[in-house]
């Protein structure tokens, strides 16, 4: 599975703090800075999920 910030991020650190193998904050928006595996994959899901402003998207591989 890969995801992608979009554009609606407000830089809120919510997905930075649910994984931080994933996410990280940098110029007040996320970035996907990781690959995700076996062992993240719960918690970036999480993450997709808790994203109040639905800016963690799936992207097709
Ligand atoms: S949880 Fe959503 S809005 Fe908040 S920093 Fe992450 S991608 Fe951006």
């Amino acid at each position: 599975m890969k995801l992608k910030i979009n554009e609606n991020c407000i830089g809120c650190g919510a997905c930075a703090a649910v994984c931080e193998d994933v996410f990280e904050l940098e110029d007040g928006v996320a970035h996907v800075v990781g690959e995700i595996t076996d062992e993240n994959m719960d918690d970036a899901l999480a993450a997709k999920e808790g994203c109040p402003v639905s800016a963690i998207e799936e992207v097709e591989e």
